[in-house]
């Protein structure tokens, strides 16, 4: 019961690494609000843990993040977890796919957080702390991989908000860390898996990048995301945490 008496907020919990997050969140005795933009991921989400309460929200809609916002009663933490790989280099990206991605991966982080803000330093002022979550990612941000321009531009622009963001209210108790997955199996990854023109090759390329010779499951990232939003974790903020089976050793 690492996060008893916590309320948590998720974003893209639906399905992959949010939904385990709010699955592990719940289990550690949150009271977890789970949102995605997707209904029927949700509603599977929703019977799953009694700490759980889902709500659809579409978090590139600033006008349905506000109102999201003022129905809500303060929150302990979020895991601001969306986002979106665009695959190709500089040649493949249009002015269209720059202001889709960072809307999505950037943007919305902003919009949330922004949105979120006087509720968590009121959590933080009450309780002495409250923490913000921001997915990033190994690829791009803090590692060069091929195919990964777009990606890995926004995943370091996530890193920047967070550590601008944990400068600004360390002094008020809100920390603000980022988290930076190796090569996760989830249904967007297998959906690139199986998008590329040799599906088996490219699931072993996958595999070949990761020294421990597997892919991550979403149970090995909820972990750190579970930490960072409890107690455990009261003396780091603005710090890229790496969960990503050597690849960056
Ligand atoms: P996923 O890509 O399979 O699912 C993404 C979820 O986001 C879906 O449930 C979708 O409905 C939701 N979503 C999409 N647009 C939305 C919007 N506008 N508003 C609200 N929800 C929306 O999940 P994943 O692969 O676990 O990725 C989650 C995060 O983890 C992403 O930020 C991704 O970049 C990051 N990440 C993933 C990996 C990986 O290998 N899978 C590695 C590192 C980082």
């Amino acid at each position: 019961m690492r996060l008893s008496g916590k309320r948590v907020f998720v974003s893209a919990a639906g399905q992959g690494i949010g939904r385990a997050s709010a699955l592990a969140c719940a289990a550690e005795g949150a009271e977890v609000v789970a949102t995605d933009v997707n209904r029927d991921t949700l509603a599977s989400l929703a019977g799953e843990n009694p700490n759980i309460t889902t709500v659809q929200l579409d978090v590139t809609d600033a006008a349905a993040v506000e109102s999201f916002a003022a129905s809500q009663v303060p929150f302990d933490g979020i895991f601001n977890c969306v986002g979106f790989v665009h695959n190709g280099t500089i040649r493949d990206v249009t002015d269209a796919d720059w202001d889709f991605s960072f809307d999505l991966n950037v943007r919305s982080m902003f919009r949330v957080t922004k949105s979120l803000l006087p509720g968590l330093l009121e959590r933080a002022e009450a309780t002495g702390g409250a923490s913000v979550v921001n997915m990033a990612s190994m690829a791009g941000s803090i590692k060069g991989f091929p195919n990964r321009l777009l990606y890995g531009t926004t995943k370091a622009a996530v890193i920047g908000f967070t550590k601008a963001m944990a400068a600004d209210f360390v002094k008020q108790g809100l920390r603000v860390n980022a988290v930076c997955p190796g090569t996760v199996d989830t249904p967007s990854l297998r959906g690139r898996i199986a998008a590329s023109p040799d599906p088996v090759q490219a699931e072993k390329d996958f595999v070949a990048r990761q020294p421990m010779g597997r892919l991550a499951t979403v149970e090995d990232i909820a972990p750190m995301v579970v930490f960072l939003l409890s107690d455990e974790s009261r003396f780091v903020s603005g710090q890229t945490m790496l969960v990503d089976g050597g690849v960056t050793i």
